[in-house]
């Protein structure tokens, strides 16, 4: 191993504490610094009346990620938090009532196709091998460094090959006939802030990561996790600063020296990472003058994915005889229209196709003894957009509590004890995402890979990314992995890093 170094990171997201705890594990001295007073980011874990409610993600998947945090740390993940795998992944709803368990297993799945289109049977088993066939191709990539073009030029005869460069649901539509199957297969790319009609098929990875390894719960809700990582940065000798505020990356030619914080203390450092969203990154803590690259001009003009409004609720009552499940989706019937407005419109749209997050299914230690615990997710339109959320939020939250009394959940509001929400201004202010993006810049083609912001600077020898805004993307797996090619990045002799 190289000289130790001196590293600060800004931001204790998944993708922050992944490269500070493997970084202070090899015997760096890490700071992490944090503008809110709990650290995990998006995964900051609300507790309200008794209740523990998640913020933000809430399927976990690929459980070796996290695994291997640990081993890089020479400890176990077990010891730290527990995972416990869920079966139906998803219950898809169509609106109507009627509902399609997403399991693991190849078997169930073709008996839930049976039951909305038997013919559709065929069809889902070619579509599955060629979505393995994406998985084997562009997993290698998904934990390795894109900072050449030449890496770009070496995927793209099979992006061409596999097709892999078309609409998810187009792809899809190939294979399947039936409309709400069409739907039920092409939804990923949502989980990453991408429209299942424009975002590559590429991005089915993320289904067969499912597959391979599955979905799980955290025992305590994902709230567990971020506590299981600071415990280990801990025990490792790294230092969290909560409350603290990033102003300045400190620039001295092609050279960072550390971070100027909103206090006007100076952190001197080695090495700085930047785990506040990329974009904000660039506009906000290295002044415009000092950039090469990335213009604010050029930084607008990118394109962003939407941006979400959480509501969080905790009932004094169960809902067990209920239909939902622990992960439920709940689609409209004018989805595509939907679709269309919520990434490319201007206002608020009237329809709603909401994800359900019914946690104390699977886990009663999170509400208080008889309670129930939820979380409901609607996709929409980022700050672009010209909404007044002052004056909406509070009205759009009792539509959605309205809408999920109606058809799941009934006498649902006079039984509420517990509630808070997000919107976007919430991304925007709270997490300094630009434009208030819940997932950073969309995973287009040409914003993925060699095309999305670099794990390390361009320009600033000694500047790294990592997070939902750099390679390899939006979403736990991802973060956790850009953490990963960054700490081997800074580790990296200098010969060998150049990937
Ligand atoms: C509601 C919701 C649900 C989701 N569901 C899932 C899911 O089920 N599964 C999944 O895999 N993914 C999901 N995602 C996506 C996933 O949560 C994110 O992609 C991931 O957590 C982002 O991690 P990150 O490393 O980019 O950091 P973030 O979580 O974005 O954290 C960045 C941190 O930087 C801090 N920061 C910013 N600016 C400064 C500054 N100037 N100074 C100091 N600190 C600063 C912020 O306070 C924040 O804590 C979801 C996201 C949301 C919002």
């Amino acid at each position: 191993m190289g000289q130790n170094k001196k590293i600060v990171v800004i931001g204790s997201g998944f993708g922050g504490l992944s490269s500070a705890i493997r970084l202070a594990a090899k015997g760096h001295d890490v700071t992490i610094i944090d503008k809110r007073d709990k650290p995990g980011g998006r995964a900051y874990q609300y507790e309200i009346n008794g209740f523990k409610f998640d913020g933000g993600p809430t399927v976990i998947t690929a459980p070796y990620i996290f695994d291997e945090i640990f081993e890089a740390a020479g400890k176990k993940r077990d010891d730290y938090f527990r995972l416990s795998e869920l079966d139906p992944f998803y219950r898809i709803f169509d609106g109507n009532g009627k509902y399609f368990d997403y399991m693991r297993n190849e078997e169930d799945v073709l008996r839930e196709i049976d039951k909305w289109n038997p013919a559709d049977k065929e069809g889902y088993l070619k579509f599955t091998k060629r979505t393995i066939e994406i998985f084997k191709l562009f997993h290698p990539y998904t934990d390795k460094p894109f900072l050449q073009f030449k890496n770009m030029l070496k995927i793209m005869p099979g992006v061409i090959r596999l097709g892999a460069y078309m609409g998810t649901h187009s792809y899809v539509k190939r294979y399947i006939k039936n409309d709400f199957l069409r739907k039920v297969f092409s939804f990923h790319p949502l989980l990453i802030g991408g429209n299942p009609f424009d975002t590559p098929s590429i991005y089915l990875l993320i289904m067969q990561f499912e597959k391979e390894w599955g979905i799980y719960y955290a025992n305590g809700g994902v709230g567990s996790i971020v506590k299981g990582f600071t415990r280990l940065f801990d025990e490792l000798g790294g230092t969290l600063l909560l409350n603290t505020e990033a102003d300045r990356i400190l620039t001295q030619g092609n050279q960072v020296t550390g971070v100027r914080l909103k206090n006007g203390t100076e952190l001197e450092a080695d090495v700085v990472i930047s785990n506040a969203d990329a974009a904000f990154t660039y506009r906000n803590l290295i002044p415009e003058e000092s950039r090469k690259k990335y213009s604010n001009r050029q930084i607008d003009r990118k394109s962003y994915s939407s941006s979400l409004f959480v509501v969080y609720f905790g009932t004094k009552k169960r809902y067990l005889d209920s239909k939902l499940s622990h992960h439920n989706i709940i689609v409209s019937k004018a989805y595509k229209k939907l679709m269309k407005q919520i990434f490319k419109g201007t206002k608020l749209p009237e329809d709603l196709s909401l994800y359900l997050h019914m946690p104390t299914r699977s886990d009663e230690s999170i509400a208080p003894e008889g309670c129930e615990l939820f979380y409901v997710l609607a996709l929409v339109p980022n700050m672009k957009a010209n909404i007044d959320w002052e004056q909406t939020s509070e009205a759009y939250k009792d539509k959605i509590l309205a809408f999920l009394e109606k058809n799941y959940l009934p006498d649902l509001r006079e039984n509420i004890i517990a509630e808070h929400y997000i919107d976007p201004p919430h991304f925007q202010k709270t997490l300094n995402s630009h434009y208030g993006a819940a997932f950073s810049f969309t995973p287009s083609l040409l914003q993925s890979a060699y095309f999305r912001p670099h794990n390390r600077s361009e320009q600033f020898k000694n500047l790294y990314f990592v997070g939902a805004g750099t390679h390899p993307g939006a979403g736990v797996p991802a973060v956790l992995s850009s953490g990963k090619i960054a700490a081997e990045l800074i580790d990296a002799p200098t010969n060998q890093n150049k990937r």
